[in-house]
């Protein structure tokens, strides 16, 4: 969530702090502001968008050979200007950018007011720059990294920090504990960031650091420790993040350019991991713990919003294909109910960033139940990723827009595939079906493109329903999690109410919204269940709701029922989503933009959701 900037070096502070922090914008916050050390501490800061940082820089130029930048996403007190970071110690001489929550800042806030300290904000971040002072000054420890350190071990809760100190004014100290950091390592100039997209215009040289360490940054040199104080050495790794995967390319949002990306994702998520010739998938990520995935009991899937919607996708497949049952769970709820979970079952985890704080929660819980726990993420070198025992990138390129449409093809993509090699392996999957799975993955890219050259007709239809209050998706079997992806996008980026069910559960109550204003989205598309679509249809259309559907090539019988339908290249049933989400994602996208939504920035949303 919210993001961190922080430069020591001889360009111009202030320009490289607001470009790196306009390049975390996509994760979403609601104010920016920067610190800068040159003499003195100043600081720039308030609710809004970076570009108005930018412009109350331009009238008040501040310059410095260090700083350290924040975009805020919200959680304890409201978006205001004072409650936006840095916040400044009592004495104004240490400043703090902080992501995550400190949860125990309101006995800290207590303890330290009852030694005369006041706070300007309501934030825990500011509580934990005053106990860091508080510290400090009290001679409570050797010198100010001690300080830190101590602060640090009080608190209860999750961070990502940068601090300055205007009495070390050549160090960053940054520190990690559930909200990702790294530096990235420059000639003569160091940065750091909350993730690599700030970073890659400089350098290729990063280092990740993980939970419980922290770093003295100089312009020269780093010395990374855990906060006990125990020097560690770290690996040097090379960003394969290129910029223009981070830029856009011509379109106008992030999110457009990253759903007509889908023919190119799907295909490199499948490159070199699926042969034709032999009809076999290879996981590299997998090949370890292939046998305990073949024997396993069960599999659990844990994840949030769009990726729960493609675990959801992989419980069917799971079932069909591999013949395994799964359940699939919100993360969040996995986690706070003491869940069975056992050595004979998997954990497999579903997270874009794989930095989401409710899955990589629900990923420690059975781990320490002694599951195997696999992951699924976009983001190489992320927390999950390097927490779980084995897993599969979805290697989608970096995913800007918060509403996700790339990373949940890519999931989907993935999940088919861990199906099949696993079906094959369990005896459970007919040898000319999996082959004939196999070969139709290839085919997938040419048929989303198929998909995308109709982006003029679903524009002509978004015009027709922008202002419609409500929506109502419904879909039955593998389109059933893509009725609710299709609301959930709708709902992210256009803030209209719209629900996703399962076709036949409309008439167990959301039957009673429908009449004439209700625009009912049908996704007819797998075949064993046409004939109960259709007579889903019926019912909305007897009760005078309007038929938008999503239908197959060849279905005639509901296009004629429907009043606009979007036509798909047919495939196989379980493959069937990648191709019926297409339209849906564009559906919400022309819709928001005609309601003049900010698509990409979606009020109140961020891209990676690291608070719990
Ligand atoms: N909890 C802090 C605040 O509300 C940090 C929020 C963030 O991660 O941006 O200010």
């Amino acid at each position: 969530m919210c993001g961190i900037v922080g430069y020591i070096g001889d360009q111009n502070t202030s320009e490289i702090l607001v470009n790196g922090l306009k390049r975390l914008e996509y994760r979403g916050y609601d104010s920016a502001g920067l610190a800068l050390i040159n003499g003195k501490l100043d600081i720039i800061k308030g609710k809004g968008k970076v570009a108005s940082l930018e412009k109350k820089l331009k009238k008040q130029s501040i310059e410095g050979w260090l700083g350290i930048a924040h975009t805020r996403w919200a959680t304890h007190g409201e978006p205001n200007d004072i409650n936006s970071h840095p916040h400044l110690s009592q004495s104004g001489k240490i400043a703090v950018v902080h992501n995550g929550i400190i949860e125990n800042y309101n006995s800290l806030k207590k303890q330290l007011a009852s030694k005369g300290r006041t706070f300007q904000s309501e934030t825990d971040t500011e509580v934990l720059t005053q106990l860091i002072e508080e510290i400090h000054e009290n001679g409570n420890a050797p010198d100010f990294e001690g300080a830190l350190q101590l602060a640090l071990k009080q608190v209860v809760g999750t961070y990502g920090i940068a601090v300055i100190n205007l009495d070390e004014p050549g160090r960053i100290y940054v520190a990690r504990k559930g909200s990702p950091l790294l530096l990235g390592i420059g000639e003569n100039e160091m940065f750091i960031a909350s993730d690599a997209s700030p970073i890659v215009e400089h350098t290729k040289k990063v280092v990740y650091l993980e939970d419980g360490e922290m770093a003295v940054v100089t312009k020269n040199d780093y010395q990374v420790k855990t906060i006990d104080d125990v020097d560690l050495t770290k690996e040097i790794h090379e960003l394969a993040l290129s910029l223009d995967a981070i830029e856009k390319a011509g379109y106008p949002h992030f999110m457009l350019k990253e759903i007509f990306e889908q023919p190119r994702s799907v295909a490199d998520c499948l490159r070199g991991r699926i042969r034709t010739d032999s009809h076999t998938i290879q996981l590299g990520g997998l090949v370890d713990v292939m046998d305990r995935l073949v024997e396993a009991r069960r599999i659990v899937i844990a994840a949030c919003g769009t990726s729960w919607h493609s675990g959801l996708v992989g419980e069917y497949m799971f079932e069909e294909l591999a013949k395994l049952p799964v359940e699939v769970e919100y993360a969040s709820e996995f986690r706070y109910r003491d869940p069975l979970i056992g050595e004979d079952d998997v954990l497999l985890v579903i997270s874009q960033s794989g930095e989401t704080a409710d899955t990589l929660a629900a990923l420690r819980e059975a781990k320490k139940k002694g599951a195997l726990v696999l992951g699924i993420c976009n983001v190489v070198g992320s927390t999950i990723a390097r927490e779980t025992d084995a897993g599969v990138y979805t290697h989608a390129g970096p995913e800007i827009g918060v509403a996700s449409t790339k990373a949940f093809t890519a999931q989907v993509v993935v999940l088919a595939m861990i199906a099949i090699a696993l079906g094959q392996r369990r005896g459970v999957l007919e040898d000319e079906y999996a082959g004939r799975l196999i070969d139709e993955l290839n085919r997938l890219p040419d048929k989303i493109d198929k998909i995308l050259e109709q982006s003029e007709v679903i524009k002509k239809m978004a015009k027709l329903f922008t202002y419609a209050p409500n929506f109502l998706y419904l879909g039955r079997s593998y389109n059933f999690p893509v009725a609710l992806e299709g609301a959930l996008k709708l709902k992210e980026i256009s803030y209209i109410h719209a629900e996703g069910y399962p076709a036949a559960e409309m008439k167990h109550g959301p039957i009673a919204l429908i009449d004439e204003m209700m625009p009912v989205v049908v996704i007819a598309a797998t075949d064993h269940t046409n004939d109960k679509m259709i007579s889903n249809i019926e019912e909305v259309k007897a009760r005078k709701g309007r038929i938008v559907s999503v239908t197959n090539d060849e279905n005639h019988e509901v296009k004629e029922l429907s009043e606009f339908f979007i036509s798909i290249p047919s495939t196989e049933d379980c493959f069937s989503p990648l191709l019926t989400v297409i339209p849906l994602q564009l559906l919400s996208y022309y819709i928001a933009v005609n309601r003049g939504c900010n698509v990409d920035q979606p009020r109140n949303l961020a891209k990676s959701v690291t608070v719990e």
